[in-house]
């Protein structure tokens, strides 16, 4: 502890993890840990090795199940200098702390368009290159010229966009320290971004169910199918463990109707699993990032 409150950063102790996932699902963090800069956040994983201690890096929390257990070690969170944007022409440099929306309608203001698709996506810039964030109309990835990761020495190192893979909900940044990224977008009419923004937005609003906690989209799309199809077909639209439940609205989300637990969700998606796998022969495979479960 004292190591760690060396370093300037935040510390909290037996931060509940519940606070900080958009599943309001989550045990304590042991050190929740918030850094504003570059060198700060080389001290924390200094003081973490010395202390051999696992460091977990927390994005917007809206990929994650974290067990009721919490998470053991350092829970890293990027504030300060990692939420700042700045523009060259049509080049965005945004911290892996920037909250997605906020950066697209950030850029939408200054007339820069390219990556509307991405509004309703509400995670930071480091969550989303760690999963190649997106949508059928696009993939952060796409649109990514740079990232800057802090190496294991401390060092931090500009990869280019052909020196990372992204894929479906993957990239190979997985593992690394992401802390800036750089975007190529596009000048565009500004009113046109808006109401592309405001389509997106509504596009959401009508399929997925955003007034109850959620993750997101619990499983990835089988090659040639999706998801949610099997799950319904399934007849699991509704279904209940605890009080984690498939989605009515969506069959591919799991709700969290107040006060769910980890692993009453574990055990849905397991369900969910079980019952695709057997009534259609395909195993579907978790997008959500499981933590401690
Ligand atoms: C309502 C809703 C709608 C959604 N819609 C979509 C959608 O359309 N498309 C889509 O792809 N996803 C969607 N998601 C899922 C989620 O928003 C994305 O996966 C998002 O990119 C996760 O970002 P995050 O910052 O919340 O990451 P977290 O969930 O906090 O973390 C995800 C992973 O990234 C790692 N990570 C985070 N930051 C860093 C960093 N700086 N360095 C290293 N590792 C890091 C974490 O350790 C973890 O492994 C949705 C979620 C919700 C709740």
């Amino acid at each position: 502890m004292e190591e760690l409150l060396k370093t300037g950063a935040r510390v909290l102790a037996n931060e509940p993890m519940a606070s900080h996932t958009t599943l309001c699902v989550g045990g304590p963090a042991e050190w929740y840990v918030e850094v504003d800069t570059v060198v700060q956040l080389r001290a924390v994983l200094l003081a973490a090795r010395k202390k051999s201690l696992p460091v977990f890096f927390l994005g917007w929390g809206s990929n994650l199940l974290v067990a009721d257990k919490g998470i053991r070690g350092i829970t890293l969170r990027l504030k300060g200098d990692f939420i700042s944007v700045s523009f060259e022409d049509s080049l965005v440099r945004a911290g892996a702390g920037v909250f997605l929306p906020t950066l697209v309608k950030q850029c939408a203001d200054k007339g820069l368009g390219g990556i509307e698709p991405l509004v309703g996506i509400p995670g930071t810039i480091g969550g989303a290159l760690i999963m190649n964030a997106g949508t059928r109309d696009l993939e952060i990835g796409q649109v990514i010229k740079t990232v800057e990761v802090l190496n294991p020495d401390g060092n931090l190192e500009l990869l280019n966009h052909d020196q990372i893979r992204f894929e479906y909900r993957a990239s190979s940044l997985a593992g690394r320290v992401v802390c800036f990224a750089t975007l190529q977008l596009r000048h565009q009419n500004k009113d046109d971004i808006i109401r592309s923004v405001q389509v997106f937005l509504e596009k959401r609003l009508e399929t997925q169910p955003i007034s109850n906690m959620n993750v997101g989209s619990i499983f990835k799309n089988p090659p040639g199918n999706f998801a949610a199809r099997l799950i319904e077909q399934s007849g699991l639209k509704g279904r209940q463990i605890g009080q984690a439940q498939v989605s009515p609205k969506h069959a591919n989300f799991i709700v969290n109707l107040g006060g769910a637990k980890a692993n009453d969700v574990k055990s849905l998606i397991e369900l969910v699993q079980k019952t695709v796998a057997e009534k259609h022969g395909v195993k579907l495979e978790t997008e959500v990032k499981m933590v401690g479960l």
